[in-house]
């Protein structure tokens, strides 16, 4: 049988804000940070205390629901969703039911066939994060609650999705969007943002929903991909079996490679959600939304297209460019230095700095060649001073050492020899120096040529335009024949 696959994303964004969702706890990233000490009788769900609104965490969740397309809900209500767990002092959770701030919504992403595709955004609400469990040896489980409280921002997309490959696209999309707007950090191994694809298949041309099995808390695209991939084909051998998809929660086991049962599902009725009673309704007016509106930075979307119209960038570049805002940023600030093309910064950029911020794992925010500098080298390059590849190797020392281009390039002597003496008297020593293969070139094995270029390159520390030694080895080898 042949089926398709439906995916539908919800994802789990802790936001930016100073303080907590109900309290004034501070937002802390766990690291460094002793167990269980920020924290307050609120957010440690102590009886008789009262929950107050974080207006900044409504402001994010409106910008973000704005920037996805969303409908803004006026009016908006809480509502508690009760369950137990030790990581959940109350006993609920506030979230948002029925009424969430944002709803019916889009998001575009690009696939790798350069098609674009338009997937529906069904809700962004608020809520709040758990405590987080350590689970220790023998069977013990430690709880710190400095995460209990702290914003959490629920985006929860429409079944749209109809691939692995897909469902990374929206992923990654909707992270770069979070980060450009500044309400989640996004950074995964932190588990600040995580990803729930709920998966099911049906057969090819059917319109009817499969039962779907959802996967927990997922923290890498690749986990989100592969995750996702082998649940479609586990999925696709069940039916084939003659089998039922059961209606689940799984989770992914990233050293075997597969998904494993965790709970049968639970259905909203079992959580017996009712409107908090400790909070007022909260009331969104038009000018505000308005107001935000006005403050939104400019999206990943938008920046691609004026990057292809302003710079003359092709798509597949100007989606890279402008995957972070940072490294967006640094482009337009290498270009406006005036001294390089953009498409060359964009090659410089997307090539030889990122190897070199992969190979050192840093971030474009860290490295020590600043836009300047790069553009300043670029120019060196473009205008002949310096060879390509003097110039590959130049950018290497200067991500090192953070020195500028030119002071580096006049100190170990790599200027371009434009001087025709110096390379024709290079050219001579090399042809003088291998008797045995210019006779070869001279019978007729021209790649030899190729070989004595390299020698000159050599012999002028690669500082030489190779296409000027070409010519005139070619040249002074020609006077031989004749
Ligand atoms: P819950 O997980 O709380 O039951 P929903 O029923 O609203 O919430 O669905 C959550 C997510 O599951 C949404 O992203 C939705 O698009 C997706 N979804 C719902 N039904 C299916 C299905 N049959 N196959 C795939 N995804 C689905
Ligand atoms: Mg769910
Ligand atoms: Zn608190």
């Amino acid at each position: 049988m042949i089926y398709e696959a439906v995916i539908g994303l919800e994802v789990h964004a802790e936001l930016l804000t100073q303080s907590k969702m109900f309290c004034g706890c501070r937002v802390v990233m766990s690291e460094g940070i002793p167990p269980n000490s920020v924290v307050c009788e609120i957010c440690s769900g102590m009886p008789g205390t009262l929950p107050v609104i974080n207006r900044q965490a409504v402001i994010y969740t409106l910008m973000t629901g704005l920037a996805l397309n969303c409908a803004i809900s006026e009016f908006n209500l809480f509502a508690r969703k009760n369950y137990f767990y030790p990581d959940l002092p109350k006993g609920y959770q506030i979230s948002q039911y029925e009424y969430p701030l944002c709803k019916n919504g889009w998001l575009e992403i690009d696939l790798a066939s350069g098609a674009r595709q338009r997937i529906g955004i069904r809700r962004v609400h608020l809520e709040e994060d758990t405590g987080k469990l350590i689970h220790v040896d023998g069977g013990r489980s430690l709880v710190d609650l400095n995460r209990s409280g702290v914003p959490l921002m629920e985006i929860v997309s429409e079944p749209d999705l109809r691939s692995a490959e897909e469902v990374r696209a929206y992923a990654e999309k909707l992270r770069a969007i979070l980060r450009y707007l500044g309400v989640n950090s996004g950074d995964m191994e932190k588990g600040v943002i995580r990803f729930e694809p709920n998966i099911s298949i049906r057969p090819a041309g059917s319109t009817e929903l499969g039962t779907r099995t959802e996967l927990k808390n997922l923290n890498s695209f690749r986990a989100l991909e592969r995750g996702t991939a082998y649940e479609l084909t586990r999925q696709a051998k069940v039916l084939d079996g003659g089998g039922p998809v059961i209606q689940e929660t799984r989770g992914w086991d990233e050293a075997r490679g597969v998904t494993v049962t965790q709970r049968s599902k639970e259905y909203a009725e079992d959580y017996r959600y009712f409107p908090e009673p400790d909070l007022p309704p909260l009331v969104i007016e038009r000018a505000w939304v308005e107001a935000i509106r006005a403050t939104l930075p400019e999206l990943p979307d938008a920046k691609r297209a004026r990057f292809e119209r302003e710079h003359g960038l092709g798509q597949a570049d100007a989606i890279r460019l402008t995957e972070e805002k940072a490294v967006a940023d640094y482009f337009e600030e290498t270009v406006r230095a005036g001294q390089a093309g953009a498409k060359a910064v964009a090659n410089w950029l997307l090539t030889d700095l990122f190897r070199l911020m992969n190979e050192s794992g840093q971030g474009i925010e860290s490295i020590k060649v600043r836009p300047l500098a790069l553009a300043e080298l670029i120019g060196l390059v473009e205008s002949g001073a310096i060879t390509a590849n003097t110039g590959k190797r130049v950018l290497g020392e200067m991500f090192e050492s953070g020195e500028d281009a030119r002071p580096l390039v006049e100190r170990k002597g790599l200027a371009q020899i434009s001087d025709s003496g110096a390379l024709e008297a290079a050219a001579r020593k090399v042809i003088e120096a291998n008797p045995a293969e210019v006779e070869k070139y001279l019978a007729g094995k021209e790649t030899v040529l190729g070989w004595l270029v390299g020698q000159v390159m050599k012999e002028t520390r690669g500082t030489a335009n190779p296409g000027a030694v070409r010519e005139i080895l070619q040249r002074h080898l020609t006077a031989r024949q004749g």
